[in-house]
């Protein structure tokens, strides 16, 4: 969910974000909620570079989805099944696989061959 608007971004197992980089319009990314999954779909008219650094939208409400203050890293609401929320928070790199499973402003889980990357510069407060 967006955590502004708290609008669902899933439709049928994917997550769809609006991304944005330094000289191009923009368009939609879906992305696995599998926590550890990198698999990502788009247009094919898009061509990523590797390092391509990019903002995240809530698609419904145009929120940036940057984390305050860490603007490699963008951050979701995960509800699961038992109503407990967590924020999954992930980075903005193309190519960087690096995502935190966060509650009461612990991380309780954390993915990806990059994760060691943010996770002393991650403010933890942040995340009740
Ligand atoms: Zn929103």
């Amino acid at each position: 969910m967006c955590p502004k608007c708290r609008g669902y971004l899933g439709v049928d197992n994917k997550v769809i974000f609006c991304i944005k980089t330094k000289g191009w319009e923009g368009g939609l990314l879906m992305l696995t909620p599998e926590l550890g999954d990198y698999t990502s779909l788009h247009h094919p008219s898009f061509s990523f570079k590797e390092n391509d650094d990019f903002d995240f939208y809530c698609p419904i409400c145009g929120y940036d989805l940057s984390v305050d203050g860490e603007k490699r890293l963008a951050k979701v609401i995960l509800k699961e099944d038992n109503d407990k929320e967590y924020y999954v928070i992930f980075s903005k790199i193309k190519g960087e696989q690096c995502t935190y499973k966060v509650a009461n402003q612990k991380v309780e889980g954390k993915f990806g061959k990059d994760a060691d990357k943010h996770i002393n510069v991650l403010n933890l407060s942040a995340f009740k």
